[in-house]
């Protein structure tokens, strides 16, 4: 049962269980306090549920963004490559994705050779004109 029709469920029997005190029908009005009780409990429940619901929605975005990104990094001869939507490849650290998980831009360092900022690691026989983080 939706929230909204729980609330309007819970207005109905205040209003019996009102009719049922002037009536003082005393079993009908038990019943309809414990219905009224139980309704209060599956409200609550339900907006557990709902949290929990929009955490777990949430934890699920982001491993799907986890896992879009990492189905774009590819191996390659001298390193990894991640390709972005518009067609760009960069060279990744090998090392640091290998060992850790981690996709860090190799960096064009003194001298033109690129680097690792992350573990220093030098790449010296990159195609350097391949990757746009290299250019
Ligand atoms: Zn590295």
């Amino acid at each position: 049962m939706e929230a909204v029709s729980i609330a309007a469920t819970i207005e109905l029997i205040k209003k019996a269980i009102n009719v049922a005190k002037n009536l003082e029908e005393v079993e009908i009005k038990d019943a309809l306090i414990a219905s009224r009780e139980a309704l209060n409990e599956q409200r609550e429940k339900n907006l557990l549920l709902s949290e929990k619901n929009q955490t777990l929605k949430t934890k699920l975005n982001i491993l799907e963004t986890k896992l879009k990104s990492r189905n774009r990094i590819k191996e390659s001869i001298d390193c990894y490559e991640k390709i972005t939507d518009d067609g760009k490849v960069f060279a990744l650290c090998t090392q640091c994705w290998e060992a850790n998980d981690l996709a860090v831009t190799l960096k064009k360092a003194r001298g033109a050779v690129p680097s690792c900022p992350k573990c220093s690691n030098y790449y010296y026989n990159l195609q350097k004109n391949k990757y746009a983080n290299l250019n």
